[in-house]
């Protein structure tokens, strides 16, 4: 998606339909009609209880950056056998606290998508508004009552909450003391379902280390522990271990898609796609190439010449990695649609490998970048990245079948992002409030509670216009000047399909999902009363029939991805 045609279409949008109220809305037939084939739906529901064969797990979220405006540049990646290097510009990294996708942020996201299909908004359900059952997930850490995305991604993949800033580790850990990690360990779904005979896979648009997906693999007292570059003389005397080296050995992973690639090369090692750019070199201080070393461990599972598709299609034991970046993975408003996977594509790719394993998978993907968008204080560049996310997760709903895959779709935290104002129907989401402030002054519709937004101008807050607030580079209000907004402390959704879904009811702790996709897919601890297994033949037929449809896009993508690469 290019950010100006967006622009364009929501800019043509807002001069046809200022205040829109579809004429068939004005007949209460209209409500009623459409409420009880709602009713319907829900009357049929049946709650799936055979074993979920395959789960996946899709969390928007990510981790706190400054962004370092995108050249346009190609991005070679690396897929089937090979860890390559590759990858365009970066986000610098700052310390603090990650974040993810708030109600808030779905709701402005359903009318963003809504508004690019020529509709008014609100009324276009999204993807994830298409799973029959809810829950809210309440995300604080044991030590915080705003989290960040360390602690909560050892309550949703791990099942046990924990201090903020650790992975992997119970609360009985703590931050940034090495000798505390050991025997306080908790373990991943994930690793968990590795261990029953399931592929699994790790998916984000950020850097494979971060938090989030960290989560998945990982055990650290300090999520900042990239690579050894990054830890203290202390911690490595003491024996703990950076993340980017557990990524390759703490587990293996059979699908690893996203950004990351500094933390596996020596220090000083240039970037093959920004070898000009001395920030984008590799930084181990141990001198270890853990691409290299990936690729050892890895060599009997691989098969011929180190290209994809042989891998993809000829492999006994499938394996698809790619780090398309030096850290995280670009904007998808500045993604280069010719060598840069969208997040729906490794998605896909993803799927098409995982697939493939009779007894089932665990996915986890993540859109990252919602968070960096809000942290910037600029929705434009959060919602967007929202509208990719809930992409993917259309993909993925049409790839697999609800008979035998358990989808949940949440987020770590929320933001202090708001969407009020009263703005007419028909407003782009980016648009004005109705009426004027206090002050005199319009305001927009979308503002943050805190960030880098605030200003003022001769000690007044300053006006601003539909020209202004529809700029994609645009920063929205906020009350509190902070260089970066906050995560948010309110509750975030859970969106569930599939085996087992309907046990996400109610107001539960974050820690419930992971429980939830373990006792639904019969890993530990729950394998002892394991529930029967689901219905074979249509949903794998049927599945299969829909992997081959895209796997020329596929190929296709993955070529384009490799010849860079090769060269
Ligand atoms: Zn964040």
């Amino acid at each position: 998606m290019q950010g100006g045609c967006v622009l364009l279409l929501l800019g043509l949008w807002l001069q046809l339909s200022l205040g829109l109220v579809p004429v068939e809305e004005e007949d209460p037939a209209f409500w009623n009609r459409q409420a009880a084939q709602a009713l319907d739906v829900a009357k049929k529901l049946q709650p799936i209880q055979t074993a979920a064969k395959n789960v996946i797990l899709f969390l928007g979220d990510g981790e706190c950056t400054r962004l370092v405006h995108p050249l346009s540049s190609h991005n070679p990646g690396a897929l089937g056998c090979q860890l390559t290097q590759a990858g365009p510009r970066d986000s610098d990294l700052t310390q603090g606290v990650p974040s993810g996708m708030g109600v808030s942020t779905v709701t402005a996201a359903r009318i963003l998508k809504g508004q690019m299909a020529g509709k008014p908004g609100p009324e276009t359900p999204l993807a994830m508004d298409q799973f029959p059952y809810l829950a809210l997930s309440k995300t604080y850490n044991v030590d915080r009552n705003v989290p960040d995305s360390a602690g909560t991604t050892t309550a949703y993949l791990c099942g046990v909450k924990t201090r903020m800033k650790v992975i992997g580790v119970s609360a009985a850990a703590r931050y940034n003391q090495c000798n505390t990690t050991y025997g306080n360990e908790v373990t991943s779904v994930m690793n968990r379902a590795k261990k029953a005979g399931k592929s699994v896979g790790v998916v984000t648009t950020t850097r494979v280390q971060h938090a989030s997906p960290a989560g998945a693999y990982a055990h650290t007292v300090n999520r900042n522990w990239y690579s050894d570059a990054q830890m203290p003389a202390q911690a490595k005397r003491e024996g703990c271990q950076d993340i980017a080296t557990q990524l390759v050995y703490n587990m293996d992973i059979d699908v690893i898609l996203g950004g990351g690639r500094k933390y596996m090369f020596p220090e000083g090692t240039p970037d093959p796609e920004y070898p000009q750019y001395g920030r984008q070199n590799g930084v181990r201080k141990d001198k270890r190439n853990l691409v290299q070393e990936w690729q050892a461990k890895h060599q009997e599972g691989c098969h011929g010449p180190p290209t994809p598709i042989p891998s993809l299609q000829f492999t006994t034991r499938p394996i698809s990695t790619g780090l398309f970046e030096p850290g995280d993975m670009v904007y998808d408003i500045f993604r280069d649609h010719t060598t840069d996977p969208s997040l729906e594509e490794m998605t896909e790719a993803a799927l098409l490998v995982l697939s493939r394993n009779p007894r089932g998978f665990f996915l986890f993907v993540e859109g990252g970048r919602i968070d960096h968008g809000h942290h910037e204080s600029i929705a434009y560049r959060a919602l967007t990245e929202a509208v990719m996310f809930d992409n993917a997760i259309a993909k993925a709903s049409q790839l697999t079948s609800e008979a035998d895959t358990l989808t949940l779709v949440t987020a770590d935290h929320s933001h202090v992002f708001t969407f009020g104002g009263y703005p007419l129907r028909g407003t782009s989401i980016f648009g004005l409030a109705d009426g004027k402030a206090e002050d005199g002054g319009s305001y927009t519709s979308l503002l943050y509670g805190n960030g880098p937004g605030f200003r003022l101008y001769w000690g007044s807050r300053p006006d601003v216009d539909e020209t202004e607030s529809m700029d994609p580079n645009y920063k929205q209000q906020a009350a509190v000047p902070l260089g970066s907004e906050t995560h948010g402390g309110e509750d975030v959704a859970v969106f569930a399909r599939g085996p087992w879904a309907y046990l996400m009811h109610g107001v539960q702790e974050q820690t419930f999902v992971a429980h939830v996709m373990a006792f639904a897919a019969c890993v530990e601890p729950y394998t002892t009363d394991c529930n029967p297994k689901p219905p074979s033949g249509p949903s794998d037929a049927a599945h299969q029939a829909a992997c081959l449809s895209s796997l020329a896009l596929l190929v296709g993508v993955l070529l384009q991805l490799l010849v860079p690469a090769l060269h």
